[in-house]
């Protein structure tokens, strides 16, 4: 396992680059992006949108875009933004799970949203289903959210295509954020090879074809095709790249700021140090775990990451941190995931420990043990 030389990225991450130097492509970009104005990258923006509206009229109807939101703090900044910067008028759209996974504080967030003068559609796989697929792809694939990912980033579109909205704005863009190269686009703007995000692709869509009783419903985890994106002239923009100050802390700060509601405090629960991230759901802190056993990072060293890309932090104070929360996940998130799949909790460690790189991890009945150091190339 090879370190990048500047973050705690490491090479296991999937789709991950790295240059010459042992650079990740994440850190090479925001090394280029710091000699651009913010303002350089606001322009090509709405230069964008301009030449989008004179090949295809955006505004057709009430709605001339569409932000997907979760009830999380990049949505909630995302869509203010749109709306207020832009002086555009976006429909969001909400792909959610009521009543087994959706949190309170979730709910809440989406209603500041619609409080705020938004309107919002929600897109709501049947609840049965989706806790089938993410017994079969937890199982199969080591990740419980698989199929409500897949939903999630399908929903948007569908219900663009719906609408005849032909413009969708994206907040992160996955290859700069995190590194995932096969997300990039011809330049740092152009989302729409986000259909190739590794967890939408990877293990493709068969596997779920069992758990449906009818075919139709499979659609709601189907991204449509790049010929449909064609026909009807959908783009998606990424949004992080034009701010200057698109970071995790401050779309958090200025979400709570309108409203948002944070998870202070439960950072020894659910291993997020930013108390921000995955606020509308529980079981993703449980993907981060596993992320954790089988690449050697988790959440905390991608918010180091960011950290370390914005000078905010040193690599070296970033590995104290990464050591104490990178693959925490309490008991009790565990436990409510056995009882919502119905499985016991000596099964749920024996499938995950069935994904635990052992390469880089010593395995036990539980909790496997890391054999690595972090930020310290490993070789076993
Ligand atoms: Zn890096």
């Amino acid at each position: 396992m090879k370190y990048c030389k500047s973050c705690l990225t490491t090479n296991l991450r999937p789709n991950s680059s790295f240059n010459k130097k042992n650079i990740c492509i994440a850190c090479e970009y925001s090394s280029q992006i710091f000699s651009f104005s913010s303002s350089t990258h606001l322009a090509r923006l709405k230069e964008k949108i301009r030449e989008l509206n004179k090949r295809a009229r955006l505004k057709l109807n009430n709605y001339d875009c569409i932000v997907g939101v979760s009830g999380g703090k990049d949505s909630t900044r995302q869509a203010l933004w749109v709306r207020d910067r832009l002086k555009m008028n976006p429909l969001l759209v909400c792909c959610a799970y009521p009543p087994y996974q959706m949190s309170d504080i979730g709910a809440n967030n989406i209603e500041n949203l619609i409080n705020a003068g938004f309107d919002v559609i929600f897109d709501t796989p049947s609840p049965q289903t989706s806790r089938d697929l993410s017994k079969r792809s937890f199982i199969k694939f080591g990740n419980v959210c698989k199929a409500s990912e897949m939903a999630l980033f399908a929903s948007v579109p569908r219900i663009a295509i719906d609408f005849d909205v032909k413009l969708i704005f994206w907040g992160e863009n996955p290859a700069l954020q995190v590194g995932d190269s096969e997300t990039g686009g011809s330049d740092p703007l152009d989302g729409n090879n986000l259909r190739n995000l590794n967890t939408l692709v990877d293990g493709g869509d068969e596997w779920m074809d069992e758990v449906f009783q009818s075919p139709y419903k499979k659609k709601h985890y189907q991204y449509p095709s790049v010929n449909e994106f064609k026909k009807r002239n959908i783009n998606i923009i990424y949004l992080g790249p034009a701010w200057d100050d698109w970071s995790n802390d401050m779309n958090s700060t200025f979400a709570s700021l309108h409203g948002l509601t944070l998870r202070p405090n439960e950072e020894k629960i659910t291993g997020d140090i930013s108390n921000a991230s995955m606020i509308d759901e529980e079981f993703t802190n449980i993907n981060m775990m596993i992320k954790y056993f089988k690449y050697g990072f988790g959440r905390a060293t991608d918010l180091v990451n960011e950290a370390i890309r914005n000078k905010e932090i040193s690599r070296q104070d970033a590995i104290g941190i990464v050591e104490k929360y990178d693959g925490v996940c309490d008991d009790s998130i565990i436990k409510s995931y056995c009882n919502y799949i119905n499985i016991a909790e000596s099964e749920f460690w024996k499938y995950t420990n069935y994904w635990v790189n052992e390469s880089i991890f010593r395995k036990t009945n539980k909790r496997p043990v890391p054999k690595f150091k972090v930020g310290v190339n490993f070789y076993d």
